[in-house]
């Protein structure tokens, strides 16, 4: 290793929290505790946070979850109704993973505007998926800069790795045609991802992010139950069209996502890929297609990405760069 990269992974680690504490949430927590150059100082769900300048001991965190809330940990845990305001006030926190529910559609816009009246200056990572959500942040996109804050969105697997992943196959072509984005996902019960679950529901004919907030839990297994927990997506509002429309990629229109969802098998029904067709300078069309590992889950990609995002957003806040960025902006950066 050489001197400089020594340097940069003995420097103090980057503090970072993670906001929901559910599937997600869970998982990244998991994730960045055998890092060294994270620490994880604070989590917070619906009903309490906890937050420890040390470090959050991640299993304690999961028991006291599952007893009802973060908020429960001795040491460190408080619980409170206003969990994500509170945290805000009284931590020391770099860099924040919104691992939330977007129920309904304007949940994580309106989170980011609590950080933006509050001091707190650092860096936010959402894994957000609807255009309409990502657009709303665009909105924002000066507020951050006025606020010093340095917002990273759209920053999970899909949009996000495969947005990404995207962005460098089409350094082959001189004209992108399409972009076709196909996800599998497999998981154990739907219970462990209900905000995941509910938002791709929100997705089938005839739903909408509304009804299926609204669903109770028993309506959303009778509507599983009847596919035989396989929800099959379609031609899905999904920000990966605005995100490459932005980065000049292509038109919107020529960026496609679906995907299948199996909710009862840990195994991936299908592989998830993104195919990048175009025609290169000489005139001919090719497509690249760039395949995850089937062995790889949801949270794997999905969370590993986050915190790809949250490291480069910390190296743009160190450098006094802020505002909204997209992860077809941005190189994520890996984490050890
Ligand atoms: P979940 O339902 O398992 O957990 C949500 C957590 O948020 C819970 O801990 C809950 O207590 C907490 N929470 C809810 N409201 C809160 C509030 N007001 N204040 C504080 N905490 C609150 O959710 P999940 O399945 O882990 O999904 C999280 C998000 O990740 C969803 O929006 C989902 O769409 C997104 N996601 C993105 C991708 C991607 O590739 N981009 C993939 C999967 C999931």
């Amino acid at each position: 290793m050489s001197a400089d990269i020594k340097r940069f992974t003995n420097s103090t680690p980057m503090r970072v929290g993670v906001l929901g504490f559910g599937g997600l949430g869970q998982a990244a927590a998991k994730l960045i505790a055998p890092k060294s150059e994270m620490l994880l100082v604070a989590v917070a769900d619906l009903k309490g946070y906890a937050y420890a300048t040390e470090g959050l001991d991640v299993n304690k965190c999961v028991n006291a979850y599952a007893r009802g809330s973060v908020g429960y940990l001795e040491g460190g845990g408080m619980l409170s109704n206003q969990s994500i305001q509170e945290l805000i006030e009284n931590s020391q926190v770099d860099g924040y993973f919104l691992a939330l529910p977007n129920l309904p559609n304007t949940f994580i816009a309106s989170v980011a505007q609590m950080f933006m009246r509050s001091p707190w200056q650092g860096v936010l990572v959402d894994a957000i998926k609807r255009t309409s959500a990502v657009e709303q942040l665009l909105t924002l996109k000066t507020d951050f800069q006025a606020a010093k804050i340095t917002y990273l969105t759209g920053c999970g697997a899909t949009p996000g790795l495969l947005t990404a992943a995207a962005v460098l196959a089409a350094q082959s072509y001189a004209e992108v045609h399409s972009v076709k984005i196909t996800f599998g996902v497999g998981i154990a019960n739907w219970e462990a991802y209900r905000a995941t679950i509910r938002e791709d529901i929100a997705h089938l004919p005839g739903y909408s992010v509304e009804r299926a907030k609204a669903m109770t839990d028993s309506q959303v297994e009778a509507l599983l139950e009847e596919s035989n927990g396989v929800l099959t997506l379609e031609n899905m509002e999904h920000a990966d069209d605005v995100m490459l429309e932005l980065a000049g990629v292509c038109d919107r229109d020529r960026v496609t996502v679906g995907g299948v969802v199996d909710t009862r098998n840990p195994k991936k029904p299908i592989s998830t890929n993104v195919q990048v067709t175009g025609r290169t300078f000489e005139g001919k069309i090719s497509t690249h297609t760039f395949t995850l590992g089937d062995e790889t889950s949801m949270a794997a990609n999905v969370c590993g990405t986050a915190f790809g995002y949250l490291k480069a957003g910390i190296g743009l806040q160190r450098r006094g760069i802020y505002g909204l960025f997209t992860a077809a902006e941005i190189m994520p950066q890996f984490v050890r």
